[in-house]
């Protein structure tokens, strides 16, 4: 009997899971859905690999089930899709391991009282997190749990690129910068390392361009400096977020415009960024597609800000040999690659515009100084090796 791995990323309202069955040959994702509207409308829909749904369902009186209620149908979902595989692991995405976890870790009750210790660094995503760890340990008490983290890639980043000019006990308190998306530039880092070595081995900037956006700088596949920082709120422009803004905004908002704490986390985790500026939308998409002059303004800022970090990370890498866009935007949008690229034809950026055009792999000229590549992120996937690493597992499942 073949085995199987899950993968989850559990959020406020929504949990994201991916079904790999394990051939011998590596992971191999059979399904892949979202379960979204957790506490109002749930609704699950999973697609198999070439995207037809294979389950998409909605629950009467949905809105009093909790996440552990719906993880359990969740549960019975995969259980019957994976026609008697065996589930050997769980990897979760967890966003936080503060300084202590440097690698994923198989979750013990110690490990989750840790974890918990970092909630007040990640108030929006570690709880959910974590809940979705201990809604499967009463489901499923003997099944293999693992955490991922978003923080871990970054654990190399030297110290100076770690601190704020705080004062010091604060950086001892854990006040520093951690940086995340971490499983996004594990996978892209690892993946370079097989369709372009020598580059992996030189200074790379990985632009990771989705919903949540950053930018990391990588020397011979560590993490060298990134633009998140304490939080998942600092550097890009992002849908809804504010990338950075001069602390002292915040300031203003709490003791000028009479705001709330929980107001000012509302205003900057949810009604910034694209959304914020352009009043139109989050989604790069329909920005695009509308012709209110504040969508164009948003874009242009949004390029604006991802060409000026990689001019501040250029210098942390002293050079650069490669920029790797990835996730929604990058992976995607040639019209905001361009953008850019335009911006940083000072560091001797040229792309051809027909393979940028086509999401082609290799979009940069010959005689490009930098080479540019398109690849698609997955940190479903990069959850499923880290947890099979984890667990000692071989390529078939099993314990050597
Ligand atoms: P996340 O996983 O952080 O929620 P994604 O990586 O899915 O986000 O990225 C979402 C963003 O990618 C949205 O702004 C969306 O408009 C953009 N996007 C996705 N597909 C395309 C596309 N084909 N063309 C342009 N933008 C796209």
């Amino acid at each position: 009997m073949s085995r199987a791995i899950v993968s989850l990323n559990a959020g406020s309202s929504s949990i994201k899971f991916a079904l790999f069955v394990l051939t011998g040959d590596g992971p191999s994702r059979v399904a892949a859905g979202k379960l979204e509207g957790v506490g109002t409308a749930p609704h699950l829909v999973a697609r198999d690999l070439n995207g037809d749904v294979l389950v998409d369902r909605t629950w009467d009186g949905g809105a009093d089930l909790d996440h552990e209620a719906l993880l359990q149908d969740l549960f019975a979902w995969a259980g019957a899709h994976l026609e008697g595989r065996e589930i050997v692991g769980l990897g979760h995405r967890v966003v936080h391991g503060g300084g202590r976890f440097t690698a994923p870790v198989r979750v013990d009750d110690q490990v989750l009282t840790a974890l918990d210790a970092f909630c007040p660094l990640a108030p929006l995503h570690q709880p959910h997190n974590l809940a979705a760890i201990r809604a499967i340990q009463t489901l499923a008490p003997d099944l293999p749990q693992v955490a991922c983290f978003d923080t871990a890639f970054h654990h190399q980043m030297p110290e100076i690129a770690t601190r704020f000019a705080l004062p010091r006990a604060l950086h001892d308190k854990g006040v520093r910068r951690y940086g995340f998306h971490g499983l996004s530039y594990d996978y892209i880092a690892r993946t370079l390392g097989q369709i372009d070595p020598d580059l992996a081995r030189g200074r790379v900037i990985m632009a990771h361009l989705g919903n949540g956006a950053s930018l990391c700088a990588m020397h011979d596949g560590k993490s060298l400096d990134t633009t998140m920082g304490f939080t998942a709120l600092d550097g890009l422009v992002m849908g809804t977020r504010c990338g950075a803004v001069d602390p002292g905004v915040v300031l203003h908002l709490l003791s000028q415009e009479g705001m709330s704490i929980a107001e000012v986390e509302r205003l900057l985790y949810t009604q910034s960024g694209l959304l914020g500026v352009s009043g139109v939308s989050s989604d790069m998409r329909t920005l695009h597609q509308s012709q209110d002059p504040r969508a164009a303004e948003a874009i242009d800022l949004f390029a604006w800000r991802v060409a000026r970090e990689v001019g501040g990370l250029i210098s942390s890498l002293a050079g650069l040999d490669g920029l790797v866009f990835t996730a929604g935007i990058g992976e995607n949008d040639p019209a905001i690659r361009a953008l850019i690229c335009q911006r940083l034809a000072w560091a001797g950026i040229v792309i051809e515009p027909a393979a940028n055009q086509a999401n082609a792999a290799l979009i940069s000229t010959p005689a490009s100084k930098v080479a540019v590549r398109v690849m698609a992120t997955d940190e479903e996937r990069m959850i499923a090796l880290q947890t099979i690493s984890t667990l000692g597992l071989n390529a078939q499942g099993r314990a050597p």
